[in-house]
């Protein structure tokens, strides 16, 4: 998506050869309009899939999800990292460890908000090793509900997450997929190598 590119080329800053910083538009400070672009194309590459449920992770999952979600007509849901004290019991949980705070999390969903037969889209904001996603997935599934297709923002492609969600059995669409961050630099997957 080209729109998302350049934002990643003009506001993006490489951390190390691993981490990617976009804290000016989607991780901090959110660019709205760039958001409603992003959910509008993950609506369209979904739309022919009946989703019932677009499906995320707090917090910086909350506004790409947001308008695709709007755009497909479905409730959003997001998994909570820290459960709240209006929570009951009545959870699925799943415990993914975060690649960018390298601690082990529970993350839970209230079975009021998925149920079986449910078409499910999990959206997030990065790929990385797929443990986010994996745990979203593993959520939707002890609700005995169906995992669609999972959406993700920016893709980094040399690492295992796309290779894992695929083996998996799930489709992935990523909107940037980035092939490495060496030199403190971008470098975005071409086009024709996918
Ligand atoms: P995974 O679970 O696929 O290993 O990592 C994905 C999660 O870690 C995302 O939810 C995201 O919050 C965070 N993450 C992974 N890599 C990056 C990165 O390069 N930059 C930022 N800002 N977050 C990342």
């Amino acid at each position: 998506m080209e729109l998302l590119k350049q934002a990643i080329m003009e506001k993006g800053s490489v951390i190390s050869e691993g981490v990617l910083k976009v804290d000016h538009f989607l991780n901090h400070q959110i660019d709205t309009n760039l958001m409603i672009a992003i959910g509008k194309e993950f609506a369209d590459k979904f739309k022919s899939n009946q989703i019932t449920k677009v499906l995320t992770l707090e917090s910086s999952g909350i506004a790409p999800s947001f308008m695709a979600a709007q755009d497909l007509s479905v409730p959003l849901v997001f998994a909570r990292k820290r459960k709240s004290i209006t929570m009951n019991e009545d959870v699925y949980s799943s415990m993914v460890y975060s690649f960018t705070k390298e601690v082990t999390n529970e993350i839970s969903v209230s079975k009021s908000f998925l149920s079986y037969g449910d078409r499910v889209l999990i959206i997030d904001d990065f790929l990385a090793n797929g443990q986010a996603a994996l745990g979203l997935a593993n959520i939707v599934e002890q609700a005995g509900a169906k995992v669609s297709g999972i959406g993700i923002v920016i893709e980094k492609s040399f690492q295992e997450g796309r290779m894992k969600l695929e083996e998996a059995g799930y489709r992935v669409e990523s909107l940037a997929r980035i092939q490495s961050l060496h030199n403190g630099k971008v470098s975005f997957l071409e086009e024709s190598a996918l």
